[in-house]
């Protein structure tokens, strides 16, 4: 016998790491692409290869993309004179799956944290600035998340992004406070969004 048996085993346990997977799902979904592997696994299989391979971070707003500019950022018809900052891609698809922003966005890559140690030079807060800078934004809304941190990232950028003469928000409050904006239910991020209010310096 060859090692197929480990292989098959080693599959169950690398899924069983995966976020929303514990060893019982990852058990039944790895039996299940068995059992469709000319379908299904065999698709997935290129999916995942083809993904691999091309994903990369959009050159404008720091979506994950498979070309240099995302399709958001390509949209005539977004506009283009608003800008909402997240911390995270994933907060990023959760507010377009709530369908609640027709402008564009901008992700940070995280939030300032001193006990982390995560200052503004390891946020893409220079690229936003640079977006920033021909004056066709008229307004930015912060949707970082409902915590300490991000409170705190949003006070740091008000205070930078005011004195230009561009208009800051800050969603409404209602999100769970403390946890993540991407677990957000779409009613709630779209009230959210209705409810902004703007922020003074
Ligand atoms: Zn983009």
């Amino acid at each position: 016998m060859s090692s197929g048996g480990d292989e098959i085993e080693t599959l169950i346990a690398t899924m069983a790491r995966l976020p929303g997977l514990g060893p019982r799902s990852a058990r039944r979904v790895v039996l299940h692409l068995i059992r469709k592997r000319a379908g299904q696994m065999a698709q997935l299989a290129s999916l995942m290869a083809n993904v691999a391979e091309n994903a990369r971070e959009c050159l404008v707003c720091g979506n994950i993309t498979q070309s240099d500019i995302c399709p958001i950022c390509e949209d005539p018809s977004r506009a283009s004179g608003e800008i909402c900052v997240v911390t995270d891609v994933a907060d990023l698809w959760a507010l377009e799956r709530g369908r609640a922003f027709r402008g564009r966005y901008h992700v940070l890559g995280g939030s300032l944290s001193a006990l982390d140690e995560i200052g503004p030079d390891d946020l893409r807060i220079t690229q936003l600035m640079q977006r920033l800078a021909d004056g066709t934004v008229q307004e930015v809304i912060l949707a970082t998340n409902p915590n300490l941190e991000g409170e705190a990232t949003a006070t740091y950028l008000s205070r930078l992004i005011v004195p230009m003469g561009v208009t800051v928000s800050r969603l409404a409050s209602g999100l769970p406070v403390g946890g993540d904006l991407e677990y957000a239910d779409e009613v709630t991020l779209g009230r959210a969004f209705e409810g902004r209010r703007v922020v003074h310096g």
